[in-house]
């Protein structure tokens, strides 16, 4: 029986990262892919540029069930560690405004400098191979693939989440874990778009604007981002609204009224924003509603936002009155938007919920039930936001999983 062969299920970038660093530490690795090749869904990461970390990567920028076990490994694991392991492969990174993307501005690159890694330090990779079942087998396990079962003494479970499920996570990661006893924390999309029947979006659809995002849910301010907001009939997306959607559809699970405030003048204060509108006014004061705010909003969202404020088509600027110019205010810097659903899985880069990470050893992540099974990448309870803090955790959990497998 081979010793410390290690099957790692899944050849995302948590998979890769763990069994090139696996290998490196001499260990027989074998990464079991069942999509047709590896690394699909790095491919369309960062809009196919592949933001891989960021600087200053720290807890904050992440959500999951356990904040000790993700702060000691992002303390062992930080964006320079990373940065390393990139250069290692082949990589070489380029900060632009503190996200991480290789040189070539190629996810395709990531992708086939991890593949090269792996063939470098002799892994095995199998494609099209579906592991259906883990079974624990005299000290290791023994996984069912198609039409076969064999053995490996450790598995890291590297299988993601359930966002874009046609790059091969498809949540079936979830019970693989499950049949092993490992607690699931329920899984919902996130870092994407929100839905809102109601009539504020109506006739927005391809509307962009810069705004300070605010989330409020039971009417109680809860996060803000500043960002372009993309609106279409009946939804807002963007990075923007991305790195709200983790709170706003936790809240909307629970039943919570949830709310997005956007702020068209996101640079100003308040002051600024009301002395500003102030002087437009005075300056513009011969121009009829409907067309003041053309030039300096788009045309579609100042129609809303006038409609919003109350100001009738064909009334003078010059005559609103102060009790005007605050609605106008309002409508500016507050437009509400009624939260009432969100964008699917296919539509998700991200799953937040999966495997409770309270269940892994903080330093091997390990599994805490049963032992020479590991889990690494977004399979576990942690999801960040948008700007490379994903990845990084793929990265991240996939070289300290892989490290502690080897060296078991
Ligand atoms: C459109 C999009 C853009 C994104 N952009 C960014 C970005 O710029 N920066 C960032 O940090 N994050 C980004 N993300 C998120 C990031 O890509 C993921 O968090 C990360 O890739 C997760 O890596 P993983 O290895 O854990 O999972 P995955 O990459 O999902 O890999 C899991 C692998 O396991 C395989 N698999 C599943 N089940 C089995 C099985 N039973 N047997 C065998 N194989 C199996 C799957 O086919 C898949 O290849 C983006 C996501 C999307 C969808």
């Amino acid at each position: 029986m081979a010793k410390n062969r290690i099957a790692v299920i899944g050849g995302g970038a948590a998979g890769l990262a763990a069994a090139i660093t696996a290998a490196r530490l001499g260990a027989d690795v074998t990464v079991l892919e069942h999509m047709e090749r590896v690394g699909k869904k790095l491919l369309s990461t960062g809009n196919g540029r592949c933001n891989f970390t960021h600087e200053g990567v720290s807890p904050e920028h992440y959500f999951s069930d356990c904040p000790e076990t993700l702060s000691s490994l992002l303390e062992r694991y930080p964006t320079q560690r990373i940065l390393d392991f990139m250069e290692e492969i082949g990589v070489v990174p380029v900060c632009r405004d503190g996200y991480y993307y290789p040189a070539s501005n190629q996810a395709a690159a990531v992708a086939d400098c991890l593949r090269a890694e792996c063939a470098y330090q002799g892994v095995g990779i199998r494609v099209s191979c579906r592991v259906r079942e883990i079974r624990p087998f005299k000290g290791g396990y023994l996984l069912s693939m198609e039409e076969k079962e064999e053995f490996f003494s450790r598995v890291i479970l590297a299988c993601g989440g359930q966002a874009a499920p046609f790059t091969g996570s498809d949540g079936n990661g979830y019970q693989l874990a499950a049949a092993l006893g490992h607690r699931l924390v329920p899984v919902f999309p996130a870092l994407t778009g929100l839905t809102a029947a109601g009539r504020e979006l109506k006739g927005l659809a391809g509307v962009r604007a810069a705004a300070r995002a605010s989330l409020f849910v039971n009417g109680q301010f809860l996060a803000a981002h500043s960002g372009e907001v993309q609106f279409a009939d009946g939804s807002l997306s963007g990075i923007v609204i991305f790195q709200l959607s983790h709170q706003a559809i936790g809240s909307l699970l629970q039943g919570k009224k949830t709310e997005i405030r956007l702020n068209f003048l996101p640079e100003l204060s308040k002051k600024q924003a009301q002395a500003f509108l102030d002087a437009r006014r005075d300056r513009l004061g011969h121009k009829p509603m409907e067309e003041w705010g053309i030039g300096l909003f788009p045309r579609k969202l100042w129609e809303q936002i006038r409609k919003n404020a109350g100001l009738e088509a064909g009334r003078l600027a010059g005559e609103l009155t102060q009790e005007e110019m605050g609605r106008l205010y309002q409508a500016v810097a507050a437009f509400r938007v009624q939260i009432d659903g969100y964008f699917g899985f296919d539509r998700a880069q991200v799953t937040a919920g999966g495997v409770s990470l309270r269940e892994v050893q903080a330093d091997t992540l390990e599994s805490g039930r049963m032992p020479g099974l590991y889990f690494a990448g977004e399979i576990l309870h942690v999801d960040g936001l948008c700007g490379g803090y994903n990845l990084h955790w793929a990265f991240a959990s996939g070289m300290a999983a892989g490290e502690a497998a080897a060296l078991a």
